[in-house]
């Protein structure tokens, strides 16, 4: 593209954007009409403004989709399946320009962004497909005299809160389980990135999604916003995706009205590298597991320990791989690594690395905010990174590689779970008995096997420990927005005696 179609197309593909709260179908200003403005992170440049919305915005949506709750509960499967199918269709259809809007709003590289439309859009295939395998079960009483069927019906209205380093993944991957069940929904965006969201909201009402199923409401008052809803008795379901922070706070009001709950929490993933691995492979998933998303992922990479014997080769080969990328606006040509989302996320990982430096790291490359508009952290290696140090026990969020040594798997297992996250970890090892050995003992909710990326629309993905509850995708994936019934059909009407017809039947 060159610079002008560039920049027309920019401009375009922003004011396209629906930039209202959508309640019953209908995108409308917020309550008192108040508004944000959405920042470019690479240049520091206001995108628009956005409706601001309110807490009565916010029990109007629930209003909307408590409305639609039992019709849209009514609907064939095979209808909701088909409007997640041609949603999908459509997304990949607008791949690029929505890669557009992911990267304005976020900051990640186009390539990248292009990669989030399609790992998005798989779960609107995925759960397309799942709609119609919602399966119950009949079987005989233990005693013989009953029969136990079970049903799967849709838990109801939703509060689906979503995070802005993936603003079309994290949504699509709540949205599509809960249409596919049969549930209705109010999702509340990260306020860095609403755009994103309106457009994929707008691909599934285009696909067939009916009035009320699908509200948005974007603010920057959150609290405000969802603790009336918490409150509300009509509200059935929450799901959250963010920091463990808020999970815990969101889970405490939950409480108030025993809400169903899935959390998708923050993450501290440990990389082990064995002495046995393909350092290669250790390496190029280490790129991954790393610097996906600018290292602002709940699967990032955050430890990276390695045997000892090892170590050196692996830290030269990683700070040579990660040397050679380029940092800029992730919509420039030849970008590898855009800026992070705000100042206030660049200062988090720059003190993380002053302070491990500080307390005896070696900066191998990178370390140093670059002059200029935007947020931009470069690409850093640390070594002697001395254990339990603060870079070890929190999120970094950022292109961060802090490496420890070890000589014992005992050792390298005690280090990895030695912390209160659980979502993911990953292992380089071409032993199998240790392989297996190891993943069992992880106390993550997924384990990257000789492989830096977990993510996977099939797969559930999803947390132990302080990292969540519930998961996401794979075949459990729609559980969350089901709930159980169980119907006890009496079974227990004794045969009638040889010749001796029942009184009615006389
Ligand atoms: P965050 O917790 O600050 O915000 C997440 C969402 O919660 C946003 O929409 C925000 O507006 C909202 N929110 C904030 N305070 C709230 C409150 N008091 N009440 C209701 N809603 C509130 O997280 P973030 O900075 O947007 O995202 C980064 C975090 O998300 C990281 O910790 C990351 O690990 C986590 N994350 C987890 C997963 C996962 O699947 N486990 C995926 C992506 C991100």
């Amino acid at each position: 593209m060159n610079a002008v179609t560039k920049s027309a197309s920019v401009a375009e593909i922003v004011t396209r954007v629906r930039r209202g709260v959508l309640i019953d179908g209908s995108w409308r200003p917020a309550t008192g009409a108040a508004t944000f403005e959405v920042e470019d992170p690479a240049r520091g440049r206001s995108l628009g403004e956005v409706a601001d919305g309110t807490p009565e915005d916010g029990l109007a949506a629930l209003t909307a989709a408590d409305d639609a709750r039992s019709s849209w509960a009514a609907t064939p499967p095979r209808h909701r399946g088909l409007i997640l199918r041609r949603a999908y269709e459509l997304l990949l259809r607008r791949k690029e320009q929505l890669a557009w809007l992911i990267t304005l709003e976020m900051g990640k590289s186009l390539a990248e962004s292009r990669a989030e439309v399609e790992y998005g859009a798989n779960y609107l295939r995925w759960f397309g497909e799942e709609a119609v395998r919602i399966e119950g079960s009949w079987k005989v009483s233990e005693d013989g005299t009953a029969r136990v069927l079970v049903m799967r019906q849709p838990v109801g209205p939703c509060l689906l809160i979503t995070p802005w380093n993936a603003p079309l993944a994290m949504p699509a991957r709540k949205i599509a389980p809960a249409v596919a069940a049969g549930c209705t929904m109010i999702v509340k965006p990260a306020p860095q990135t609403p755009l994103t969201t309106a457009a994929l909201a707008e691909t599934l009402i285009e696909a067939g999604l009916p009035d009320g199923v699908l509200n948005i409401v974007p603010t920057t008052d959150a609290a405000a916003l969802t603790e009336p809803l918490l409150r509300d008795g009509r509200l059935r379901k929450l799901s959250f995706t963010g920091s463990t922070p808020v999970g815990r706070l969101l889970l405490s009001h939950a409480a108030g009205t025993v809400l169903r709950t899935s959390m998708e929490l923050g993450g501290n993933a440990p990389f082990i590298v064995c002495r046995d691995a393909d350092l290669d492979a250790a390496v190029t998933g280490a790129m991954t597991a790393k610097l996906r998303n600018i290292g602002e992922a709940c699967i990032a990479a955050n430890r990276f320990h390695v045997h000892a014997a090892v170590a050196e080769r692996f830290s030269a080969k990683l700070a040579a791989r990660m040397s050679e990328l380029t940092l800029g606006p992730g919509t420039e040509t030849g970008t590898d690594i855009g800026p992070l989302i705000d100042e206030r996320q660049r200062r988090k990982v720059a003190e993380l690395v002053e302070d491990t430096v500080a307390a005896g790291a070696t900066v191998r490359i990178g370390g140093r905010i670059p002059a200029g508009p935007g947020y931009f952290y470069p690409p850093t290696v640390l070594t002697d990174v001395p254990p339990g140090s603060r870079i070890s026990r929190e999120e970094i969020f950022g292109p961060v590689a802090a490496i420890q040594t070890f000589e014992q798997e005992s050792e390298a297992l005690r280090a990895a779970n030695d912390t209160e996250f659980g979502l993911v970890s990953y292992l380089y090892t071409r032993d199998l008995a240790r392989a297996v050995r190891m993943s069992e003992r992880l106390e993550t909710g997924m384990v990257g096997l000789n492989r830096g990326y977990v993510s996977d629309a099939s797969a559930p993905f999803g947390g132990m420990k302080q990292s969540g509850i519930g998961r996401e995708g794979g075949n459990s994936g729609i559980e969350e927005y089901l709930e159980q019934k169980y119907v006890a059909v009496d079974a227990a009407e004794p045969e009638p005696e040889d010749g001796e017809l029942p009184e009615e039947s006389r």
